[in-house]
Order: C-alpha cells, then sequence, then structure tokens
C-alpha cells in the first residue's frame, strides 16, 4: 500500500529509531528508576516477544486501519462548517487516544484481555525496549477497538498513520526511564504521558497499577479518576506480583502465558 509506504515506512520509522536511539542513551545517562535485570538479557527477550507483534502492526494493523479510514465519508460537515484542517486533526487525534484510553482500561479489567497485556507488564524493570515487548495476541484484539475509533472519528488514512507515529513516539517516551528535571516534567505531564506517570502504571502494587492509563494525552486519567502521581520513582518495583521469576522469563514463556493456567486474575 503505497501510504503506508510514504508515511510509515520512509518517514516515520526513520524518525522512531532516531527516538529509540536517543532515549536509549539517555535513559543509561540519567535514570530514573533503579534497574535490577541484566540488560544483556532483557533487550533480546523484548526483542524477540517484539518480533510477531510488529509483523503483524506492520502486515495486518496498519492495513486494516488505512482501508477502514478509505471507507470514512468524505468531510462534508467540516467543509459546511468551515472547522480549518489543523482543528479537525486535533479532533480526530483527541477521540482516537480516548479510545486507547478506553481500551487500555479493559485490557486491566478483562481477564481474557488481561492474559495477553500481562506480559507487557511482567518485564521487571522498564525502559524503551519495554515499550516493544507486547503480546501479538493484544495487537489482534487491539484491531477491533482501534478500528471502532477509526470510524467513529471519521479519520482520514493520513491522518491514521500520522497518529500512529505520535502512538508510538508516546509509547517509547512514557515507558522510558529518562529522569528529567522535576519541573519539566511536571510542565509536560500537565498535557502527555510521561515517564514519571507511565512508571505507577508499572508498579506491582495493585492500587498503582489501576491507574495511569492514558498513552498520549494525560487527562484522560484525571477526567476519569484514574490519575496518579503520588509515589515516588525510586521506591516504585516494576512488574506483576505473580510473574517475578526473572529466569522464567523466556521469550517462549512469556509468549505462552495467555495460554496457561493463570497465576491470580484478580485484577
Ligand atoms: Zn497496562
Amino acid at each position: 500500500m503505497g501510504l503506508i509506504t510514504k508515511l510509515f515506512d520512509k518517514r516515520a520509522a526513520p524518525i522512531l529509531v532516531a527516538f529509540f536511539v536517543v532515549l536509549f542513551v539517555l535513559e543509561h545517562k540519567r535514570k530514573l528508576r533503579k534497574t535490577t535485570q541484566p540488560l544483556k538479557k532483557r533487550i533480546p527477550t523484548n526483542a524477540i516477544v517484539a518480533i510477531p507483534a510488529f509483523a503483524l502492526l506492520r502486515l495486518l494493523f496498519l492495513p486494516l486501519m488505512v482501508k477502514l479510514a478509505l471507507k470514512n465519508k468524505d468531510y462534508v460537515f467540516d467543509r459546511q462548517l468551515k472547522i480549518p484542517l489543523i482543528l479537525r486533526c486535533v479532533i480526530t487525534f483527541l477521540i482516537m487516544d480516548y479510545g486507547n484510553y478506553l481500551w487500555h482500561v479493559i485490557n486491566h479489567k478483562i481477564p481474557l484481555l488481561w492474559r495477553f497485556h500481562l506480559v507487557h507488564h511482567t518485564d521487571l524493570d522498564l525502559d524503551t525496549t519495554t515499550a516493544f515487548r507486547f503480546h501479538f495476541g493484544e495487537m489482534i484484539g487491539s484491531v477491533f477497538s482501534r478500528g471502532l475509533f477509526v470510524l467513529l472519528a471519521n479519520a482520514s488514512a493520513k491522518q491514521v498513520l500520522y497518529y500512529e507515529m505520535l502512538f508510538e513516539a508516546a509509547t517509547q517516551f512514557h515507558h522510558s526511564n529518562v529522569k528529567m528535571p522535576i519541573s519539566i516534567e511536571n510542565l509536560l505531564n500537565k498535557l502527555i504521558v510521561t515517564p514519571s506517570m507511565h512508571g505507577i502504571h508499572h508498579s506491582v502494587n495493585k492500587d498503582e497499577t489501576n491507574s495511569n492509563y492514558s498513552v498520549i494525552f494525560s487527562f484522560w486519567d484525571r477526567i476519569h479518576n484514574t490519575f496518579n502521581a503520588k509515589p515516588r520513582q525510586k521506591q516504585i518495583i516494576i512488574g506483576v506480583p505473580e510473574y517475578r521469576n526473572a529466569t522464567q522469563m523466556t521469550p517462549k514463556y512469556l509468549l505462552s502465558i495467555p495460554f496457561k493456567k493463570q497465576i491470580n486474575l484478580n485484577q
């Protein structure tokens, strides 16, 4: 598909790779949280888990989202109401981002979905590599939720791809272990999800896990009273209480978790 190659493969992918490298370097120079696991083990584990999810993103998810967007009606109302394109883009991104907030919440509330999403949460450290540690089953499930919001937002194909770029960049950023000056962190957090905010979501403490679900814009959590900014980052223990055996965390084991008897589904 021409548009995906032009906008995502050729334009977004190099920017996202460069952004990853910058965050990766920064998070090892200025650590927000202490790390507990050897990086040389976590990098290949997260990379192998990511391969099927990434293949599905590029070969199934993006083509389907673009196909759905191409079915959306032309902006008759926009032209009648003279809505500027930039405002239309903002409204579209907000609707799609709200959809991702809701999708993330239900991934924690519905036991079947949690089986897949917990693979992402089992990482015992949180950094840019965790941003890729998603089970391919979660990617398949997200097609329905995100597809619905592409239709509700009446998004164009270009908007779908630009939102995806922002989504991927935001996911890398808020999973990173970069320590920023507190004034900058607080300022950014008024609008977007920061590493500190998302770190709380990855805590083993269930009250903390059940907070801070937003993906790009942070205000969805404030609106829904799921915002939590209290815990000190250095005291946060990352992971899922029932899955803390580091030697067990092979890619094969992680990819098989959703299909095994669950240790605890009381999320
Ligand atoms: Zn989560």
